[in-house]
């Protein structure tokens, strides 16, 4: 597993290593993580007590999977909205295992974009997650860089001390590897 591996629009997903994959919480088995990942995620809920709190809302998908929600994204909010949120099959960090898309525990929680706002226990998650190597990939004003619009929800397994330096010095993984 190459933590800091970039996909993007302009770079296609290549699987490099076996993947490791397992479920982020055993009351989620459908929802899987590179295993370094879904670990270092555990840590922080444990921290938080965030699991009563916080729902994982996507993992890991198969490009199966991310041409499925591309396509009915399409269908169902248009070229624009899916241009904006989600990515083009083959271009996904989700296809990686090292992405996790979380939401705050509500009635009804949309799946593509879950709510994570900047304040109580996901302002919390969020300020945590760089210690154990999670970073907000898609800030705001980074859009022209990392070619998403805005996800608070969405973050990103790049480890330690990859993840406290680009929070730190406010890089998207675009710009850390440039
Ligand atoms: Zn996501």
């Amino acid at each position: 597993m190459n933590s800091l591996i970039l996909v993007n629009s302009r770079h296609a997903y290549s699987q490099d290593t076996e993947q490791d994959l397992i479920p982020v919480h055993k009351d989620y088995p459908n929802i899987l993580l590179e295993r370094e990942a879904a670990h270092a995620l555990s840590l922080i809920m444990e921290q938080l007590d965030g699991w009563r709190f916080i729902v994982p809302a996507s993992g890991w998908r198969s490009l199966e999977e991310q041409l499925t929600i591309y396509e009915e994204s399409l269908q169902e909010n248009g070229p624009e909205f899916t241009a904006k949120f989600v990515a083009m099959p083959g271009h996904s960090e989700h296809q990686t295992g090292l992405a996790i898309d979380l939401g705050l525990r509500q009635p009804d929680i949309d799946f593509i974009r879950p709510v994570f706002p900047y304040e109580g226990i996901c302002q919390k998650f969020r300020e945590l997650a760089p210690a154990f190597g999670f970073i907000e990939r898609y800030p705001t004003g980074k859009e022209h860089i990392t070619g998403i619009a805005h996800e608070p929800w969405h973050f990103r397994y790049v480890g330690t001390p990859h993840s406290e330096i680009m929070t730190f010095k406010g890089l998207t993984l675009e710009e850390y590897l440039a």
